[in-house]
Protein backbone atom coordinates (compact mmCIF):
# COMPACT_ATOMS: atom_id res chain seq x y z
CA UNK A 1 0.00 0.00 0.00
CA UNK A 2 1.29 3.44 -0.88
CA UNK A 3 2.51 5.47 2.44
CA UNK A 4 0.11 8.22 3.15
CA UNK A 5 1.62 11.72 2.65
CA UNK A 6 2.20 14.02 5.55
CA UNK A 7 3.00 17.73 4.90
CA UNK A 8 5.93 19.95 6.21
CA UNK A 9 5.06 22.53 8.97
CA UNK A 10 6.71 25.43 8.01
CA UNK A 11 7.02 28.89 10.41
CA UNK A 12 7.51 32.08 9.10
CA UNK A 13 8.85 35.25 12.13
CA UNK A 14 9.79 38.52 12.03
CA UNK A 15 9.50 41.89 13.48
CA UNK A 16 6.36 43.59 12.80
CA UNK A 17 6.03 45.68 10.24
CA UNK A 18 9.23 43.60 8.04
CA UNK A 19 6.54 42.54 5.47
CA UNK A 20 5.89 38.85 6.58
CA UNK A 21 1.86 39.27 5.18
CA UNK A 22 3.24 40.87 2.23
CA UNK A 23 5.39 38.35 1.01
CA UNK A 24 3.29 35.29 2.26
CA UNK A 25 0.51 37.28 -0.12
CA UNK A 26 2.02 36.53 -3.11
CA UNK A 27 3.90 33.30 -1.93
CA UNK A 28 0.11 31.64 -1.38
CA UNK A 29 -0.88 32.82 -5.38
CA UNK A 30 1.01 30.61 -6.91
CA UNK A 31 1.35 27.70 -4.18
CA UNK A 32 -1.66 25.52 -3.99
CA UNK A 33 0.03 22.99 -2.09
CA UNK A 34 0.61 25.64 1.02
CA UNK A 35 -2.18 26.88 3.68
CA UNK A 36 -1.84 29.48 5.76
CA UNK A 37 -2.82 28.53 9.45
CA UNK A 38 -5.14 31.03 10.32
CA UNK A 39 -4.83 32.22 14.01
CA UNK A 40 -6.94 33.38 16.74
CA UNK A 41 -5.90 36.58 18.57
CA UNK A 42 -7.61 39.15 20.92
CA UNK A 43 -6.63 42.45 19.20
CA UNK A 44 -8.89 44.39 17.25
CA UNK A 45 -8.87 43.56 13.17
CA UNK A 46 -6.97 46.33 11.03
CA UNK A 47 -9.23 47.91 8.44
CA UNK A 48 -9.72 45.61 5.29
CA UNK A 49 -9.34 42.21 7.95
CA UNK A 50 -11.76 39.38 7.23
CA UNK A 51 -12.87 37.38 10.17
CA UNK A 52 -11.85 33.31 9.04
CA UNK A 53 -9.53 35.03 6.25
CA UNK A 54 -6.51 36.90 8.45
CA UNK A 55 -7.61 35.61 11.67
CA UNK A 56 -10.58 34.64 13.74
CA UNK A 57 -11.11 37.65 16.18
CA UNK A 58 -12.12 35.88 19.43
CA UNK A 59 -12.83 38.00 22.95
CA UNK A 60 -10.25 37.15 25.93
CA UNK A 61 -12.81 34.79 27.49
CA UNK A 62 -13.09 32.95 24.45
CA UNK A 63 -9.33 32.64 23.72
CA UNK A 64 -9.08 31.72 27.87
CA UNK A 65 -11.67 29.05 27.34
CA UNK A 66 -9.47 27.59 24.14
CA UNK A 67 -6.51 27.53 26.59
CA UNK A 68 -8.31 25.89 28.71
CA UNK A 69 -9.85 22.92 26.43
CA UNK A 70 -6.00 22.97 25.30
CA UNK A 71 -7.05 23.64 21.72
CA UNK A 72 -3.78 25.74 21.35
CA UNK A 73 -0.74 24.03 19.11
CA UNK A 74 1.27 27.26 20.95
CA UNK A 75 -0.62 30.16 21.98
CA UNK A 76 1.54 33.80 22.94
CA UNK A 77 0.91 37.50 24.75
CA UNK A 78 2.27 39.75 22.12
CA UNK A 79 2.08 43.31 22.54
CA UNK A 80 -1.43 43.48 25.00
CA UNK A 81 -2.76 40.65 23.46
CA UNK A 82 -3.57 36.90 22.67
CA UNK A 83 -2.65 35.15 19.81
CA UNK A 84 -2.77 31.28 18.87
CA UNK A 85 -2.65 28.43 16.73
CA UNK A 86 -5.56 26.00 16.38
CA UNK A 87 -4.44 22.27 17.44
CA UNK A 88 -6.94 20.28 15.18
CA UNK A 89 -6.61 22.82 12.17
CA UNK A 90 -2.87 22.58 11.66
CA UNK A 91 -2.89 18.87 12.38
CA UNK A 92 -6.21 17.86 9.90
CA UNK A 93 -3.98 20.63 7.04
CA UNK A 94 -0.65 18.34 7.28
CA UNK A 95 -2.82 14.96 7.40
CA UNK A 96 -4.47 15.65 4.55
CA UNK A 97 -0.87 16.24 2.90
CA UNK A 98 -0.92 20.24 2.28
CA UNK A 99 2.24 21.85 3.61
CA UNK A 100 1.42 24.50 6.74
CA UNK A 101 2.56 27.96 6.98
CA UNK A 102 2.52 29.24 10.44
CA UNK A 103 3.22 33.08 10.75
CA UNK A 104 4.06 33.09 14.75
CA UNK A 105 6.38 35.72 16.66
CA UNK A 106 9.34 34.42 18.65
CA UNK A 107 7.92 32.46 21.30
CA UNK A 108 5.46 30.65 19.76
CA UNK A 109 7.86 29.73 17.59
CA UNK A 110 10.14 28.37 20.38
CA UNK A 111 7.07 26.11 21.43
CA UNK A 112 6.78 24.69 17.91
CA UNK A 113 10.34 23.99 17.73
CA UNK A 114 10.55 21.96 20.78
CA UNK A 115 7.31 20.70 19.50
CA UNK A 116 7.95 19.41 15.94
CA UNK A 117 11.88 19.38 15.52
CA UNK A 118 11.84 19.22 12.15
CA UNK A 119 9.26 22.33 11.05
CA UNK A 120 11.25 24.53 8.97
CA UNK A 121 11.88 27.79 10.30
CA UNK A 122 12.44 31.07 8.05
CA UNK A 123 13.77 34.55 9.76
CA UNK A 124 12.26 37.26 7.95
CA UNK A 125 14.75 40.55 8.78
CA UNK A 126 14.83 44.41 7.95
CA UNK A 127 17.58 45.56 5.99
CA UNK A 128 17.86 47.72 8.85
CA UNK A 129 16.03 48.98 11.89
CA UNK A 130 15.12 52.78 9.90
CA UNK A 131 13.59 50.99 7.55
CA UNK A 132 11.78 48.72 9.51
CA UNK A 133 10.34 51.50 11.60
CA UNK A 134 9.27 53.38 8.45
CA UNK A 135 7.26 49.85 6.93
CA UNK A 136 5.62 50.03 10.25
CA UNK A 137 4.76 53.85 10.52
CA UNK A 138 4.00 53.75 6.56
CA UNK A 139 1.22 50.68 7.18
CA UNK A 140 -0.59 53.18 9.19
CA UNK A 141 -2.86 50.90 10.99
CA UNK A 142 -1.38 51.33 14.40
CA UNK A 143 -1.77 53.79 17.41
CA UNK A 144 1.36 55.64 18.79
CA UNK A 145 1.82 53.54 22.04
CA UNK A 146 1.18 49.95 19.49
CA UNK A 147 4.16 50.72 17.04
CA UNK A 148 6.73 51.85 20.60
CA UNK A 149 5.62 48.32 21.35
CA UNK A 150 6.15 46.64 18.49
CA UNK A 151 9.23 48.75 18.11
CA UNK A 152 10.53 47.64 21.51
CA UNK A 153 10.29 44.04 20.62
CA UNK A 154 12.86 44.42 17.61
CA UNK A 155 16.10 44.12 19.41
CA UNK A 156 14.92 40.56 20.83
CA UNK A 157 13.14 39.26 18.22
CA UNK A 158 16.59 39.85 16.00
CA UNK A 159 18.38 38.24 18.33
CA UNK A 160 16.59 35.21 18.41
CA UNK A 161 17.12 34.75 14.22
CA UNK A 162 20.00 32.65 14.85
CA UNK A 163 17.98 29.93 16.15
CA UNK A 164 15.76 29.65 12.50
CA UNK A 165 17.02 27.51 9.70
CA UNK A 166 16.93 30.20 7.19
CA UNK A 167 17.17 33.88 7.29
CA UNK A 168 15.91 36.10 4.71
CA UNK A 169 16.32 39.76 4.31
CA UNK A 170 13.03 41.36 2.80
CA UNK A 171 14.99 43.91 0.89
CA UNK A 172 12.59 44.33 -1.97
CA UNK A 173 9.66 42.02 -2.05
CA UNK A 174 10.20 40.45 -4.85
CA UNK A 175 14.06 39.15 -4.00
CA UNK A 176 12.42 37.97 -0.68
CA UNK A 177 9.54 36.15 -2.70
CA UNK A 178 12.23 34.13 -4.67
CA UNK A 179 14.55 33.16 -1.74
CA UNK A 180 11.50 31.43 0.28
CA UNK A 181 10.33 29.63 -2.73
CA UNK A 182 13.30 28.63 -3.40
CA UNK A 183 13.60 27.42 0.19
CA UNK A 184 9.99 25.70 -0.54
CA UNK A 185 11.17 24.07 -3.27
CA UNK A 186 14.30 22.43 -1.66
CA UNK A 187 12.14 21.29 1.48
CA UNK A 188 9.41 19.96 -0.09
CA UNK A 189 11.16 18.50 -2.79
P1 LIG B 1 4.17 42.28 8.71
O1 LIG B 1 3.12 41.31 8.19
O2 LIG B 1 5.52 41.64 8.84
O3 LIG B 1 3.77 42.99 9.97
P2 LIG B 1 3.45 43.86 6.34
O4 LIG B 1 3.46 42.80 5.28
O5 LIG B 1 2.13 44.33 6.83
O6 LIG B 1 4.37 43.41 7.60
O7 LIG B 1 4.31 45.07 5.78
C1 LIG B 1 4.42 46.30 6.49
C2 LIG B 1 4.48 47.47 5.50
O8 LIG B 1 5.71 47.40 4.78
C3 LIG B 1 3.37 47.40 4.47
O9 LIG B 1 2.89 48.72 4.24
C4 LIG B 1 4.05 46.84 3.22
O10 LIG B 1 3.46 47.30 2.03
C5 LIG B 1 5.48 47.36 3.37
N1 LIG B 1 6.52 46.46 2.81
C6 LIG B 1 6.58 45.12 2.90
N2 LIG B 1 7.70 44.64 2.29
C7 LIG B 1 8.35 45.73 1.80
C8 LIG B 1 9.58 45.92 1.06
N3 LIG B 1 10.36 44.89 0.71
N4 LIG B 1 9.94 47.18 0.74
C9 LIG B 1 9.18 48.24 1.10
N5 LIG B 1 8.00 48.13 1.78
C10 LIG B 1 7.60 46.90 2.14
P1 LIG C 1 -0.24 41.31 14.10
O1 LIG C 1 -0.99 41.93 15.23
O2 LIG C 1 0.76 42.27 13.48
O3 LIG C 1 -1.12 40.62 13.10
O4 LIG C 1 0.65 40.13 14.74
C1 LIG C 1 1.53 40.39 15.80
C2 LIG C 1 2.49 39.23 15.94
O5 LIG C 1 1.78 38.05 16.33
C3 LIG C 1 3.21 38.88 14.65
O6 LIG C 1 4.57 38.62 14.94
C4 LIG C 1 2.50 37.63 14.17
O7 LIG C 1 3.36 36.80 13.41
C5 LIG C 1 2.20 36.99 15.52
N1 LIG C 1 1.16 35.94 15.46
C6 LIG C 1 0.10 35.86 14.63
N2 LIG C 1 -0.61 34.75 14.87
C7 LIG C 1 0.04 34.09 15.87
C8 LIG C 1 -0.19 32.86 16.58
O8 LIG C 1 -1.12 32.10 16.33
N3 LIG C 1 0.69 32.54 17.56
C9 LIG C 1 1.74 33.33 17.90
N4 LIG C 1 2.54 32.92 18.87
N5 LIG C 1 1.99 34.49 17.26
C10 LIG C 1 1.15 34.87 16.26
Amino acid sequence: MEKKKIGKLFIITGPSGVGKGTVLGKFFKTNKNAVYSISQTTRNPRPGEVHGVNYFFVTREEFENSIKNDEFLEWAKYSDNYYGTNKNQVLSALNSGSDVILEIETKGAKKIMDKFPDCITIFLKPPNFNELEKRLRGRNTEDEETIQKRLHEVKKELELSKNYKYTIENDEVENALEKLQKIYNKETA
